[in-house]
């Protein structure tokens, strides 16, 4: 039994690495689909260990201008602020621009002129590895490894303990999910395991960024309808995985994000109004336009 055990041992090694290089080779394709451009800079500083793991962010976009493409200038004159732990909502039609906003901030792509500036430094500045440590994504849908669904969380944070991953997931509202199906955190998901719905996906996403712990949060709302008592569960998870940070809202359904400090409406590439919910009705413009619409159909 000795002499196997170190064979058995090298391929265990073998099979735990294959594991992470197939996971990074996701990555990689995802990666791999954004414009290589983005380099670190001679000079980038590492952020100092506070300004990755501590306390919220402060986010400016100071006069951005940006295209996918030099012939086609898609975002024009974007400057917005915001401070620490604030909750801001972009808004706008379909194509307006809102997902480049985000895509600009995770440094995908970097301005054609203007600056995206994190806690006053311009993010150009930084080492990318650290930038996106520092942003969390739950995006609209995610995406799931063939592996267990302790597995899809810990993600998160490779090397979590399992209580983490459950504290996680019960913050995330889908623990007792998880604990209700036959194999609990070890249910094999993706697909070659058990398919989750969107809403159970989302709330995988979500716990996964609990345990990332970003001090930015990015929320790209789901464009499709949930049903009610799904979207209220979502909504509680968001709101847990929200406290303490600088979030950024894609929204589709104005009613999830009345309570916003400030919400972006956002038409054709510019921010043509900012402001409260109450203040933008007041200012009847294009958002008490687009909230009178959404008003008269009951997914508002
Ligand atoms: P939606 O609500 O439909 O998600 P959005 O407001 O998030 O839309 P963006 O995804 O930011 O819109 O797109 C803004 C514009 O940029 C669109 O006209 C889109 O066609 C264009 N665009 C988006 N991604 C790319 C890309 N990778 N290459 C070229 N053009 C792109």
């Amino acid at each position: 039994l000795m002499q196997l055990y170190q064979p058995l041992n090298f391929l265990g090694s073998i099979y735990s690495n294959l594991r992470k290089s197939i996971v990074d080779l996701e990555n990689m394709f995802s990666l791999l689909a954004q414009p290589m451009d983005i380099n670190n800079q001679e000079c980038a500083k590492s952020l100092p260990t506070e300004l990755v793991n501590a306390g919220p962010a402060k986010i400016e976009f100071k006069n951005v201008f940006f295209g996918y493409d030099p012939s086609r200038e898609i975002l024009h004159h974007v400057s917005f602020l915001a401070e620490p732990a604030q909750q801001i909502a972009i808004v706008g039609p379909t194509g307006a621009g809102k997902s480049t906003i985000s895509r600009l901030l995770f440094r995908f792509y970097d301005v054609t002129s203007g600056a995206v500036l994190i806690d006053n430094e311009d993010i150009r500045s930084y080492k990318q590895d650290d930038l996106r440590k520092a942003i969390g994504v739950v995006p609209q849908d995610t995406v799931l490894f063939n592996d267990s669904i302790g597995y899809n969380i810990a993600y998160g944070k490779l090397g979590s303990l399992q209580a983490e991953i459950e504290k996680a997931a019960r913050l995330a509202q889908i623990h007792d999910f998880i604990v209700g199906l036959p194999e609990g955190y070890n249910t094999q998901v993706g697909e070659r395991g058990l398919k989750l719905s969107g809403g159970e996906k989302q709330r995988i996403a979500i716990a996964r960024t609990i345990l990332k712990n970003p001090r930015i949060l990015i929320l790209d709302e789901a464009t499709s309808a949930l049903d009610s008592q799904t979207e209220k569960e979502i909504q509680q998870a968001l709101f847990q995985v929200s406290q303490g940070r600088t979030v950024i809202t894609i929204a589709h359904r104005l009613s999830t994000i009345i309570h916003s400090d400030m919400i972006l409406v956002m038409m054709d590439g510019k921010i043509c109004e900012q402001g409260t919910h109450e203040f933008l009705l007041a200012k009847n413009g294009f958002y008490a336009n687009m909230w009178s619409i959404q008003s008269q159909h009951s997914d508002k």
